[in-house]
């Protein structure tokens, strides 16, 4: 009998998934597919596998409105928002992090160098050289001092790259849905 290649569950007929490497069962399909909204064909078990590690740590009360990559997830209904283990650039698996939408303070981009986010835009623009060592985007949250950080790379990175440009949309994405939230909210 075949076995789901996440739970190990039993695969019949009609509750078998195929994404690239093999099958996983419906439960598992659920939460790879983001709640059927994704297909699954052209993803690899590592992927998978990410995926459903995610969905398991998001509780049933927040309900999945929006999301920035691997790194947001919104849920505009009950204000709140969750910063995604970001597998990518920590070597460490962590839970993810809830916030209420009014226990944020400020978001906003950083950098090593410090970044001029005009400047930046400017440079990707006209494919200038140049290095950025870091990138993140920090929220600060109300009586918290230590501001959270989603971090996106640490290591040098042309500014010009494919890499750097991604994941300098990702960061504005992330800024730009957190002021719009956060003007909802007040
Ligand atoms: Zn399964």
């Amino acid at each position: 009998m075949q076995t789901c290649d996440i739970c190990h569950g039993k695969l019949r007929f009609m509750n078998k998934f195929r994404y690239a490497e093999g099958c996983v069962c419906k439960q598992c399909y659920k939460k790879a597919s983001r709640q059927f909204t994704e297909t699954i064909t052209g993803k690899s078990y590592q992927e998978i596998q990410a995926l459903c590690d995610e969905a398991q740590e998001i509780p049933e009360s927040f309900e999945v409105t929006g999301r920035i990559g691997n790194y947001l997830l919104v849920d505009e209904r009950n204000r709140k928002i969750c910063i995604v283990n970001n597998r990518m650039a920590k070597r460490q698996a962590t839970a993810p992090d809830f916030y209420q939408i009014e226990e944020i303070q400020n978001c906003e981009i950083s950098g090593a160098p410090h970044m001029d986010i005009g400047e930046i835009e400017r440079k990707i623009l006209e494919r200038e050289e140049g290095i950025v060592k870091a990138l993140k985007v920090k929220i600060t949250l109300k009586n918290v001092e230590e501001p959270m950080e989603i971090s996106f790379f640490e290591g040098a990175v042309r500014i010009k790259s494919f890499a750097f440009r991604q994941s300098f949309g990702f960061a504005k994405r992330i800024v730009d849905e957190i002021d719009r939230l956060q003007e909802l909210c007040t």
